[in-house]
């Protein structure tokens, strides 16, 4: 019988932990973090696109540990913004701010526009790494708008104002509500299904 192969998730974000370990719960490989193998590498993202800076992560992770790596980037676009914060979803509003500011500082951006403006959409594109540096690249998007307050206490980031279809916030949805429809659950079946080809 073949030793399970490692999967490295090359991430940090212990809200993108949880998530990929739920959405990869199926798949063949043994799920390990960074901390675990004692990798502690930081890339910086300076890539053009979500693709870009997903598979200069993956492969930077898949080349320290020797083993399959996967890494996302993502972003929350908003249309009456021009798209932002888009790819700088995560450093928006400078480095000082943690989830909780970058909210507080989008509801004030958009303080006064119409709820026909407020459409947006967060979008993830996985990439697996080998070790040899080739990247497979797995897509998903999820629409919504932005309220004007916080509703729900689940997931991280932006989801306490990100409305879905049907009303409720991304953080009023239970995690595997949440999975079906979003932007990283959509990339990971994706992801789930070429990984499990691997093996098979
Ligand atoms: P990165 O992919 O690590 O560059 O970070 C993307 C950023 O977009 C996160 O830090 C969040 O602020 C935001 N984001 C991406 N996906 C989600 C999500 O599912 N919920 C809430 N915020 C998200």
């Amino acid at each position: 019988m073949r030793a399970v192969d490692r999967l490295l998730l090359a991430t940090n974000n212990p809200g993108k932990v949880r998530e990929f370990r739920r959405l990869l719960a199926d798949v063949p490989f043994e799920i390990v973090t960074p901390a675990a193998l004692g990798i502690d590498i930081d890339v910086v993202e300076d890539g053009a696109s979500y693709a870009e800076n997903a598979a200069k992560k993956a492969r930077a992770f898949a080349a320290a540990a020797g083993c399959l790596a996967i890494a996302d980037d993502s972003g929350i676009e908003v249309d009456g913004l021009g798209g932002r914060p888009g790819m700088l979803s995560a450093r928006y509003g400078g480095a000082g701010l943690d989830d909780a500011g970058r909210v507080s500082l989008l509801l004030t951006e958009l303080d006064g526009i119409p709820g026909s403006k407020r459409t947006a959409r967060y979008r993830a594109v996985i990439a697996i790494a080998r070790p040899d540096g080739q990247v497979h690249l797995f897509e998903g998007a999820m629409e919504g708008c932005i309220g004007h307050a916080r509703r729900g206490a689940g997931g991280f980031g932006y989801d306490p104002v990100f409305v879905v279809a049907g009303g409720r916030t991304a953080a009023e949805l239970a995690d595997a509500e949440k999975d079906l429809v979003s932007h990283r659950g959509k990339a990971a079946r994706l992801a789930a299904a070429y990984l499990r080809g691997l093996v098979s």
